[in-house]
């Protein structure tokens, strides 16, 4: 049965990965800058944007060179004007090493934990520590787990462990015994894991569980790795990159390390994190371990309160903090918690130490290119015409709206078994699901039908 049942969650975890493959910001790839920092035309997925993307390079390059740990920086532009999309450009183009954890200023709200421990752990998810070990391991990228049902019997644990390298398709077995170590470890597709050939041991590397779930919410591509030929690959000294919040949760006997996967870890004690910062310190000086300070990105930041600002701005100041990317869309406005208003409803206290980026609105040409790039993303053939009415709902609508179409657009056209979107097709769709505009109308409209 363990073996039947990790086979339907492989199974699962597959199928996960395939849908969000095509996630809202899937088709960014980095911050499509040229040697010299200028951003290309388009380039990694990015269209346009070339003031902010270029200051972004500046950003991503003083966070690679340490340079600008406990700063803040801030985008600041109207709704799909690409805020989002350029947060995940850095992240993109620091590499997979360093921790990015993303929220939305609203998350703090919650009945499970106070505002200052959920701010806490995401600082803590996004401050990585790299641990060195010596060992004489294997190392490979699973591609693909394949977990087969021995015929001796249901609930036995032995099984097979099939580790496949994309580039030359070669297939190693990893024998019955692994099996129980693939199963504690979770290990998936797309993991990159270490294997001690002595014990058969499997630990994952190089993806904290955290860059797995980020890696995840932004639908990212799985990175390959080479894998030689033959025999596996020998390693002397394996480099183990968890977050600070991993070591917490693991560390914290009311948690449990299993709270990791279903990410439901509660409050931690401070002494718990008194003592893990002091290990992270003596580790340090030992040479066992770097600190890694990677990025936090808080979009809709102005649904923070006075309160959490100043915890942020003071959070800042650790010497271990990570750097935090802020995304607004409003102006002038109240800050949550006051009577006051600031530019943002951002405290001038934090906007003072914050770099500002604004994002600028978009021609029609980078309109089409963006919905172009989501065409392609989404295996979407739009013919000319249909791809010329899309911008021009764009431009009139949002951005958003008409990147939604995309995709229900194509379910429209496959229905009447064509492989192409057509006007058409975008007008159905336009007229079953209204923009935001239109549903304001509606519900004025309509206002007296509706419960409030
Ligand atoms: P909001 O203020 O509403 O949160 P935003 O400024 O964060 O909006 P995004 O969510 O980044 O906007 O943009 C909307 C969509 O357009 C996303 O799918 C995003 O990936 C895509 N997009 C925006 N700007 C660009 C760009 N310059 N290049 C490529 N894709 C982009």
């Amino acid at each position: 049965m363990a073996a039947m049942s990790t086979a339907v969650k492989v199974q699962e975890v597959r199928d996960v990965t395939r849908i969000e493959r095509i996630g809202a910001h899937s088709h960014i790839r980095g911050l499509g800058l040229d040697d010299s920092c200028d951003p290309k035309s388009v380039s990694e997925g990015m269209v346009g944007q070339q003031k902010a993307r270029k200051a972004a390079g500046v950003v991503a390059e003083m966070i690679r060179e340490g340079k600008i740990a406990g700063r803040a920086i801030l985008l600041a532009g109207a709704p799909g004007t690409g805020k989002t999309a350029i947060a995940m450009g850095i992240a993109r183009s620091l590499g997979s090493d360093t921790a990015f954890t993303s929220m939305s200023g609203s998350e703090i709200y919650s009945l499970e934990m106070s505002k200052t421990e959920a701010l806490t752990q995401a600082i803590r998810r996004s401050i990585g520590v790299r641990i060195k070990e010596e060992t004489e391991v294997v190392e490979g990228e699973v591609v693909e787990i394949q977990v087969e049902r021995p015929a001796s019997g249901v609930g036995s644990k032995s099984g097979k462990l099939t580790l496949k390298t994309t580039d030359m398709e070669t297939i190693y077995d990893l024998g019955s015994k692994m099996i129980e170590s693939l199963m504690k470890e979770k290990v998936r597709s797309g993991d990159i894991i270490v294997i001690d050939k002595a014990t058969g041991k499997i630990s994952k590397l190089g993806r904290s569980f955290t860059r797995a779930r980020d890696y995840d919410a932004t639908g990212a591509q799985t990175k390959f790795v080479q894998c030689p030929e033959g025999e596996l690959q020998k390693r002397k000294e394996v480099v183990h990159t968890v977050s600070l919040h991993e070591i917490d949760v693991i560390n914290s006997r009311a948690q449990g390390f299993l709270a990791l996967f279903s990410g439901d870890t509660g409050e931690i004690k401070s002494e718990v994190r008194d003592q893990i910062n002091c290990k992270v310190v003596e580790w340090r000086e030992e040479g066992k371990a770097e600190v890694v300070p990677g990025v936090l990105f808080i979009d809709e930041v102005h649904m923070l309160d006075v309160e959490s600002f100043s915890f942020l701005n003071r959070a800042l100041e650790n010497e271990m903090a990570p750097v935090v990317i802020m995304a607004t869309n409003r102006g002038i406005t109240k800050i949550r918690g006051t009577n006051f208003k600031a530019p943002h409803g951002i405290p001038i206290d934090l906007l003072d130490r914050s770099i500002i980026i604004p994002t600028q609105p978009y021609t029609e040409a980078e309109l089409s290119d963006i919905i172009k790039i989501r065409c392609e993303e989404e295996d979407c053939d739009m013919q000319p015409d249909a791809l010329t009415i899309l911008t021009k709902i764009a431009q009139e609508t949002s951005l958003r709206y008409s990147i939604q179409l995309i995709t229900t657009a194509s379910v429209v056209a496959k229905r009447r078994k064509s492989t192409q979107v057509s006007v058409e097709d975008i007008k159905k769709v336009y007229t079953l699901f209204l923009d935001e505009k239109r549903s304001q109308q509606f519900l004025k409209e309509y206002q007296d039908q509706f419960m409030f």
